[in-house]
């Protein structure tokens, strides 16, 4: 299984061409608005800093995926995806929020619940944009499956590769703001802080034309400072609610099959999935979102969410 980085990345990208074939129903039947019974917020994760931590999540990973929703949710109007009410052809419209975060355990949760599935996740890739392959590969499964996510980036390496921004953009996902350079900010001056934050709003507008309205501090750690700025500069802030553990893993010692395993194990309705852009996270990706399908889970497009909260 732990061949080289360059044979992991190949085989991510071929793998995710070939899995469609035993993928039948890449469509998840229809979400019930009847959901999965409510999980036990995994409330220290949000608190932690797990990207650090080297216990987050690992038990919880053991632990039984949720069952599936119980019974029939008596003809309620499916949907697959989340989907704003008002017709897709005014693309111009600001699209209806008919989600919102759980400040408390970072969870993804329907504004109205008779209006949009609770069984959903939202997806998140951290850390980039880095490698033009591994993200290439995240976009075309992203795709595959209709899934918009948050790509938390990094302003220096946005310096670097402005054209990999764009490129997220254009496919239609959300950017969101994880400092300039990755530093632990709570152990910041206010000023530092400032200019971490306020830079990546800059550099992302000028890539893209609009400035991040998302943003996670490098390792979940946040202060008031950081809280502040985000505040200031119209983003919503968050931590994450489940952790793929991809962050631990090496080129040398990985395992896409334990990427997907410790997401589904901490699996629940509104689990917001802290990803990064990882060769090992690629080829995840795939077998992950098919699975979640399966569990008759939808994605959340991140333009559904409100950030005015
Ligand atoms: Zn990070």
């Amino acid at each position: 299984m732990n061949k080289t980085m360059l044979a992991l990345l190949s085989a991510a990208l071929l793998t995710t061409a070939a899995a469609c074939q035993n993928n039948s129903n890449a469509q998840p039947a229809a979400v019930q608005l009847q959901t999965a019974p409510v999980q036990q917020p995994a409330s220290g994760d949000a608190a932690k800093t797990p990207e650090q931590s080297q216990t987050a999540g690992a038990g919880k990973a053991a632990e039984p995926a949720p069952a599936k929703p119980a019974g029939d949710a008596g003809g309620a109007a499916p949907t697959t995806v989340p989907t704003p009410a008002q017709p897709e052809k005014t693309a111009l419209q600001p699209a209806a929020k008919l989600y919102k975060m759980n400040p408390k355990t970072y969870d993804i949760v329907p504004i109205d619940p008779a209006a949009a599935s609770k069984n959903v996740v939202l997806l998140t890739f951290d850390d980039g944009p880095r490698n033009k392959e591994v993200l290439a590969s995240i976009l075309d499964t992203l795709d595959k499956h209709k899934a918009k996510a948050i790509f938390f980036v990094n302003g220096y390496l946005v310096k670097q590769k402005p054209e990999l921004l764009k490129l997220i953009q254009e496919r239609g996902h959300a950017i969101g703001n994880h400092s300039w350079d990755h530093i632990d900010l709570k152990k910041e001056s206010k000023d530092k802080v400032d200019q971490q934050i306020g830079d990546v709003q800059k550099i992302v507008k000028e890539v893209t034309g609009s400035a991040p309205q998302f943003f996670r501090p490098p390792f979940g750690s946040g202060s008031d400072d950081v809280r502040a700025k985000a505040k200031q500069e119209n983003m919503l802030y968050m931590t994450w609610s489940n952790g793929s553990l991809d962050w631990e893993m090496t080129v040398k010692k990985n395992d896409p099959n334990k990427v997907v395993s410790n997401v589904l194990g901490q699996l629940r309705g509104g689990s917001n999935i802290l990803m990064h852009e990882l060769p090992w996270t690629a080829q995840a990706l795939d077998p992950l979102l098919t699975q979640l399908e399966e569990k008759q889970f939808g994605f959340v497009d991140p333009h559904l969410i409100d950030i005015n909260q």
